[in-house]
């Protein structure tokens, strides 16, 4: 891999290298793009098998975290951060603490939160050798639990595609297919169930099977799932889901869930739109989380606002849909020039 060469190719400020052998620690920072406030992103524990794989996976997130947050209206940059790690074994608090000092020695260029492999413990100790860590349990001020807003953002990016393809943002009496019952998909299902939805779940752990028949779902195969007649398909568990084998199987108008790059490519957002499938962008809806954490940054917290503020999530998916039919456009496009333009009009600004 050429670093740099990718690096400019799609628009990434900084790398950085972070290694203590004296505690197993092997993690990279990646910063892509601080136009609208310092780098925010998580921390990913993971056991990259080589160190190529490692660092085009911190690069491809950190950019992902600029167009969430720029989308999000939030003045955060994106970044992220990845310890090459088994995050069942590797984990010590001399680890978390030698990673928060790196993470410290960037002076609030970067921002760090939790993300897939890291705890709110493991956070604590991070936060023993840096201030600017944001995600801390609400026992220590933080915003706690992250999945809280994102599945009320993920409810309410739901409604917004609902409107414009039914008309009525109401969701009573629609049935709707959550792939994964975990953090999100258990908080978005319940606000779904206020409105007396039919849910049909799959997961691949017992215990999420066991929440979700408590709700009176109806539970099918994990590949069953994208054979399910329903209203909207609820992707909530991993990412690439949506692709050439998957979509002409979909029976449903709107895809619309929390998880991460469910597009495998940005083609598959042009099969959806032919086949006339609604999709959210995934980083509008799923905005929920980092849109919590900010409000951590340079303020006391307050769950008032993280609320008032993940609510206009509802706002922005109808903008990016209109912004979409207008260009002639898919939603996923027309949610990357929302992002790029916020970030290109306050680019403006800084130079004036
Ligand atoms: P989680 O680990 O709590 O839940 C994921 C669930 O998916 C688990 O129950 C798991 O068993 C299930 N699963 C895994 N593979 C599966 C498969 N092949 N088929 C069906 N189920 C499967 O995670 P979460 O916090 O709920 O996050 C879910 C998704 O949302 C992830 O993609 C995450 O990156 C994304 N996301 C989460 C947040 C947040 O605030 N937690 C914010 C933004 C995006």
């Amino acid at each position: 891999m050429e670093i740099l060469k990718y690096m400019k190719k799609h628009g990434h400020e900084q790398l950085v290298v972070c290694t203590d052998p004296s505690v197993g620690l092997k993690a990279f920072i990646a910063v892509h793009d601080t136009t609208l406030g310092p780098a925010c992103g998580g921390c990913r524990i993971w056991p990259h098998k080589t160190e190529e794989e490692a660092i085009e996976d911190v690069l491809r997130l950190s950019r992902a975290m600029t167009y969430k947050s720029a989308a999000a209206d939030l003045s955060l940059g994106g970044g992220k951060a990845l310890i090459i790690a088994d995050p069942h074994t590797d984990k010590t608090e001399a680890l978390m603490r030698a990673f928060g000092r790196y993470v410290d020695t960037m002076g609030g260029r970067f921002i760090v939160t939790e993300d897939v492999g890291a705890t709110p413990k493991d956070m604590e100790y991070v936060a023993l050798e840096t201030k600017h860590v944001v995600g801390l349990p609400t026992s220590m001020g933080g915003s706690g639990e992250t999945s809280v807003m994102t599945g009320l953002g993920v409810y309410l990016g739901m409604k917004a595609c609902a409107k414009e393809k039914w008309g009525s943002d109401s969701l009573g009496g629609r049935t709707i297919a959550i792939q994964g019952f975990g953090n999100v998909a258990s908080n978005l299902a319940s606000h779904l169930l206020k409105e007396e939805v039919q849910l049909v779940v799959t997961d691949i752990y017992e215990g999420a099977l066991n929440r979700a028949r408590d709700l009176r779902a109806t539970i099918v195969g994990p590949d069953e799932i994208y054979d399910v007649e329903c209203d909207i398909f609820s992707p909530n568990a991993l990412g690439g889901v949506l692709n050439s084998e998957t979509i002409p199987r979909l029976k449903c108008d709107i895809v619309a869930g929390g998880a991460n790059n469910q597009l495998q490519r940005l083609e598959d957002a042009e099969t959806l739109t032919h086949r006339g499938i609604l999709y959210a962008p995934d980083y509008i809806i799923n905005a929920g989380g980092i849109i919590n954490a900010s409000c951590e940054v340079g303020a006391k917290y307050s769950e008032a606002r993280a609320r008032q503020k993940t609510e206009r999530i509802y706002d922005t998916t109808q903008r990016v849909i209109h912004i979409a039919a207008k260009e002639g456009i898919t939603t996923a496009q027309a949610a990357d020039r929302l992002a790029e333009e916020r970030i290109e009009a306050v680019r403006s600004v800084r130079r004036a």
